[in-house]
C-alpha cells in the first residue's frame, strides 16, 4: 500500500478544550499521527512525503476567506497581549443571525460552532499539510490507480466550506474527491467513522457526480447532532445520492457491517469511477468516544468488504483516538484490504 503523510501533521497538538464547563482532554492529540506513522512503517508500506504545493486544490471545497482566516487568525490573535497561547471562540452566531463582523472573536464566532477547534501556532501548518496529504494521495490514485492511504490527522470530515467544526477544519476527503471527479468523473464517498460526515454531506448536497454514504451514531444521541438522519438525501441535480444509516448506541460488528454492505450497494448502483473511503476508528469498543463496539476483527472485515468492490481506492483516515489499541485497527483494516485488493 502506498502511504502518504506530512510531519508539519504533528504540529498540532492542542492539550486541553474547553467544553461543558470543564477542561477535558482534547481527543485529537498529535500522538495519533505518531501511532499510525509507526504502524506503516513496520508493515513497511511505501511511505512518502506529500509536497505542499496545491493550495487551490484546497479552495476548490472550500471559501477562500475562511481559509485566509485559518492562516492568519493565530498571528491576529497573539497580537492582543492579554489573549493566551491558544485561539478558542467564545461566541456563535445561531439562528437568524447572518452578518459576518470584521472584529476578531466575532470572526472567529462565525467560522466555528464549538470549542472544538482550538488554533495554535502549529495549526495552520499541520492542517495545511492534512489537506495535502488527501490531495497527493488523490495524484497517486489518478497516476496508478492502486490504491493509496492518505494518513490524515487533523481529520476533517465535518468541515464545512466556511466552518471549522468537531475537530476538523480543512475536510480532505471531500477536498480529494473534488480533484478525483476531474480523472473518474463520478466518485463515491463512504465514511465509516463512528460520527457522520456533515461537512463532506453538505458539501456534495447538490451534486450529481459525487454520492455520499455515511455510516454512524444517531444524531439524536451524539454529536455532530444536527445533520446524519436517514430521511437526509440529498437536493436538486444531488438528489438520492446521499444515504446515510445512522445507528443505536453500542452498536456490535454485525449491523455496522450490514450496513457498511448497504453503503456499497448503493455505490454499485452508481457506478463511480473511484472511491474514497473516510476512515475512522472511533467505532471501536475501546475508543474513547465509547459509541459503538466494534472490534478489531470487525475492522479487518470492514476492509475486504470494501476493498471486494474493487473500484480505485482512496482511504482517507478520520477520527479514532487514543487507546492501546489504536494502531492495531489500522493495521487489521490495511492489511484486509491488501489480502483483497487486486
Ligand atoms: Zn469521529
Amino acid at each position: 500500500m502506498l502511504v502518504v503523510h506530512h510531519p508539519d501533521q504533528a504540529l498540532h497538538d492542542p492539550d486541553t478544550v474547553f467544553r461543558t464547563g470543564k477542561f477535558i482532554a482534547q481527543p485529537d492529540r498529535a500522538e495519533r499521527y505518531r501511532i499510525f506513522l509507526d504502524i506503516v512503517q513496520q508493515d513497511r508500506h511505501e511511505i512518502i512525503q506529500a509536497p505542499l504545493n496545491r493550495s487551490a486544490a484546497i479552495t476548490e471545497v472550500h471559501d477562500p476567506a475562511y481559509v485566509e482566516f485559518l492562516k492568519t487568525v493565530h498571528a491576529r490573535w497573539t497580537q492582543h497581549p492579554d489573549y493566551g497561547p491558544v485561539v478558542i471562540p467564545n461566541v456563535h452566531p445561531t439562528h437568524r443571525m447572518y452578518r459576518k463582523p470584521t472584529e476578531l472573536l466575532g470572526e472567529l464566532g462565525w467560522y466555528s460552532n464549538s470549542t472544538s477547534c482550538p488554533i495554535t501556532d502549529g495549526t495552520w501548518p499541520a492542517i495545511f499539510a492534512s489537506a495535502h496529504v488527501a490531495i497527493h494521495g488523490a495524484e497517486r490514485l489518478v497516476s496508478s490507480a492502486a490504491p493509496v492511504y492518505a494518513m490524515c490527522r487533523p481529520p476533517g470530515h465535518h468541515a464545512y466550506p466556511d466552518l471549522m467544526t468537531g475537530v476538523c477544519y480543512l475536510n480532505n476527503a471531500s477536498i480529494a474527491a473534488q480533484q478525483l471527479t476531474k480523472r473518474f468523473g463520478k466518485v463515491a464517498i463512504v465514511d465509516i467513522d463512528v460520527h457522520h460526515c456533515n461537512g463532506t454531506q453538505f458539501i456534495f448536497w447538490e451534486r450529481p457526480d459525487v454520492l455520499v454514504c455515511s455510516i454512524h451514531i444517531d444524531p439524536r444521541l451524539s454529536a455532530p447532532y444536527y445533520a446524519g438522519h436517514a430521511d437526509e438525501i440529498g437536493d436538486g441535480a444531488g438528489k438520492d445520492l446521499n444515504f446515510n444509516r445512522p445507528l443505536p448506541w453500542a452498536t456490535p460488528d454485525a449491523p455496522w457491517l450490514a450496513a457498511i454492505d448497504e453503503a456499497l450497494t448503493k455505490v454499485r448502483a452508481f457506478v463511480p469511477g473511484a472511491l474514497v473511503v473516510s476512515l475512522g476508528f472511533d467505532a471501536s469498543e475501546h475508543d474513547p468516544v465509547g459509541a459503538f463496539k466494534i472490534t478489531n476483527e470487525g475492522f479487518a472485515e470492514a476492509g475486504r468488504r470494501v476493498a471486494a468492490a474493487n473500484y480505485p481506492t482512496l482511504l482517507v483516515q478520520e477520527g479514532g483516538y487514543l487507546s492501546p489499541s489504536l494502531g492495531g485497527y489500522l493495521r487489521s483494516f490495511l492489511r484486509a484490504f491488501e489480502g483483497i485488493a487486486s
